[in-house]
């Protein structure tokens, strides 16, 4: 039963299918995000996911399934509670940034009379205020993505759709850019739907995520949850790392996760941290460190995705 408390569906999506000739690139697919979410759309390249936001935001046609956004199934209405940077932002280079959101405005169907205060508010808000009258060409991987993003904040959003957001951004760039993602949900109570490869980035700054394999929804749900284990992890350093996993590979009560540097992540499917441990020594393995190790998205990505 819904409560008056519950948050409000932000974007619903059910069903959702697009074929490229015969292909069927997005199959199905179901997922939703609450208003106040900061959501992240997971998937290797080539899974579907700008072409599932491409028709989410109506930029093509879907063959199947309905969009909701705030309730609306209405294009032209919902697009006045959305902003949105799908792939690349295009700017005229020999404009200014502050010129370049004149004309977005001018598009966006902003009063005139308002323009003028909407645009030194976002140009503020993502720090450009200082190079908005320098020509855009003259800009940095970083500075264009915060200009795509005060473009996309002009119409006062209350959904934001990012479509990787920090492609090409130098690791400062990175953090900086999640950690104003995050202030815009939680200053401006934008919600967020941002598809992205940067897991930890994503685990740092989303409470849910969907991941899509092939077209398909393979998991969703919200991030703390989805990485609790009911069984235990280990990280296990011994002598000859490659024969322990081949080891552990063999054992029918542990499931190795990965092998990475020397280290063996394993699950104890069936078997406690101790006995494993005097297994190990049994089967001729000097044993250095068994560390218990929590799931990581990018361990519940690979997963999913095999
Ligand atoms: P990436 O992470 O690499 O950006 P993605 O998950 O966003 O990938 P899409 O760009 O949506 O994936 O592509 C999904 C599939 O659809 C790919 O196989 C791609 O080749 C195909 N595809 C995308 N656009 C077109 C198009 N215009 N015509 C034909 N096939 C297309």
């Amino acid at each position: 039963m819904s409560d008056d408390n519950d948050p409000v569906d932000a974007l619903v999506v059910r069903g959702l299918t697009r074929r490229y000739g015969k292909r069927v690139v997005v199959k199905n697919l179901d997922l939703s995000v609450k208003q106040g979410d900061i959501y992240g759309f997971l998937g290797p390249n080539g899974a579907g996911k700008t072409t599932a936001m491409r028709c989410m935001l109506g930029l093509i046609a879907r063959n199947g399934g309905t969009v909701k956004i705030f309730g609306d199934s209405n294009l032209v209405r919902s697009h006045a509670h959305i902003g949105a940077i799908i792939e690349n932002p295009v700017f005229h280079g020999w404009l200014s940034g502050k010129e370049n959101l004149r004309l977005s405005a001018s598009y966006a169907n902003i009063p005139r009379s308002e323009r003028k205060k909407a645009i030194e508010e976002v140009l503020e808000r993502v720090n450009l205020a200082e190079r908005a009258r320098d020509k855009v060409r003259s800009y940095s991987l970083g500075m264009k993505q915060r200009l795509a993003i005060a473009r996309a904040l002009l119409a006062k959003p209350k959904l934001l759709f990012l479509d990787e957001p920090t492609n090409g951004l130098d690791p400062r760039g990175v953090v900086e850019l999640r950690e104003f993602i995050g202030t815009l949900a939680t200053e401006d109570g934008i919600t967020v739907f941002i598809s992205s490869h940067q897991l930890s980035e994503v685990e740092a700054l989303c409470n849910r995520v969907g991941i899509i394999h092939h077209g398909e929804l393979r998991a969703e749900g919200n991030v703390a949850e989805m990485l609790m284990s009911d069984k235990p992890l280990l990280d296990v350093t011994a002598s000859d790392p490659g024969a322990l996993a081949a080891h552990c590979t063999e054992r029918p009560d542990v499931t190795v996760l990965k092998a990475a540097r020397g280290v063996v992540r394993v699950r104890l499917d069936d078997i406690d941290a101790a006995m494993f441990n005097a297994a190990l020594v049994q089967g001729g393995f000097e044993v250095s460190a068994l560390v218990p190790a929590t799931r990581s998205l990018e361990d519940l990505f690979l997963e999913v995705t095999a």
